[in-house]
């Protein structure tokens, strides 16, 4: 069975990827840094559909931590998926009001850790150096896109780089593995809580052209669908799921 190795799987997008890959007869090794209670119960749900899940407690910025969350993955079988999900944001405010602690947070999680996880991903499943060779994808932003003015510029910024390292590693990594970024727009998960924006997807999902904010699920569709072979001639690319944002 092929295995799936995803950051920050717990809640959210990540838990709808791993069900869905679950329901796929995907075998999964996951992360989360700190709610215990929210990663027992995505892999529960994960074993209740039959296949094998794993999960690690750690930080992406640390390396040692995401070598052992790739050994957890490749002790279930060659690793041929990766999603580099983890992600943060703060509380909404203006460039000019952020101070150094909170810029250099956001940029470490969501650059170094998916940096130091495509990293680990690059060292390991290219076919040139030993790997299985598969599919890696990104989680960037339709704030990179939009720029993220008055609230998380920061953020916005961070998932610029997610585009931008996303056609450098296809180039690197092809032709065994493939590398994508999926770009949602509003998704109804707690992450906006975290902005201090917590009722996010019920207030601005209406202004959305679609008219409604997205869900978990219909952002894993687009990200399994980029780890299956059904889009083995995509690589380098961004998918915006926005609704048309
Ligand atoms: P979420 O519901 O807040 O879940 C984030 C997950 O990442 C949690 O499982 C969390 O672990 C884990 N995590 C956070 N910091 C970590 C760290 N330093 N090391 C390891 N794991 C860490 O977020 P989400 O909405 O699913 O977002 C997932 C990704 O999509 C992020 O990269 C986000 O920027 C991106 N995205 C989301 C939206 C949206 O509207 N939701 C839009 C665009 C892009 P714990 O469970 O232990 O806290």
């Amino acid at each position: 069975m092929p295995v799936l190795v995803i950051t920050g799987g717990a809640r959210g997008i990540g838990r709808a990827v791993i069900l869905g890959a679950a329901e796929r007869g995907w075998d999964i090794a996951f992360s989360y840094v700190s709610n215990d209670a929210a990663a027992e119960a995505t892999a529960e749900a994960a074993l209740a559909l039959g296949v094998r899940c794993e999960f690690l407690k750690g930080d992406v910025r640390d390396e040692a931590h995401l070598a052992a969350l790739f050994d957890l993955g490749e002790s279930l079988g060659p690793v041929t998926k990766c999603v580099v999900n983890a992600g943060i944001v703060g509380p909404v405010m203006p460039l000019a009001e952020m101070d150094a602690a909170r810029i250099a947070r956001v940029i470490d999680v969501n650059v170094t850790g998916a940096l130091l996880t495509a990293r680990e991903a690059a060292r390991r499943m290219p076919v040139a150096k030993g790997g299985p060779g598969g599919s890696i994808v990104l989680l960037s932003s339709a704030a990179a896109r939009l720029g993220g003015a008055f609230n998380f510029t920061e953020y916005a910024a961070s998932k610029g780089a997610m585009d931008t390292l996303t056609r450098g590693l296809a180039l690197e990594l092809a032709p065994s593995v493939r590398v994508n970024a999926v770009r949602p727009g509003i998704i109804d998960t707690e992450i906006h809580a975290d902005a201090g924006l917590a009722d996010r997807a019920r207030t601005q999902g209406p202004d959305q052209p679609l008219g409604r904010a997205g869900t978990a699920e219909e952002t894993a569709n687009a990200i399994l669908w980029l780890l299956s072979d059904e889009a083995s001639y995509v690589t380098g690319t961004h998918v915006d799921v926005a609704g048309g944002r």
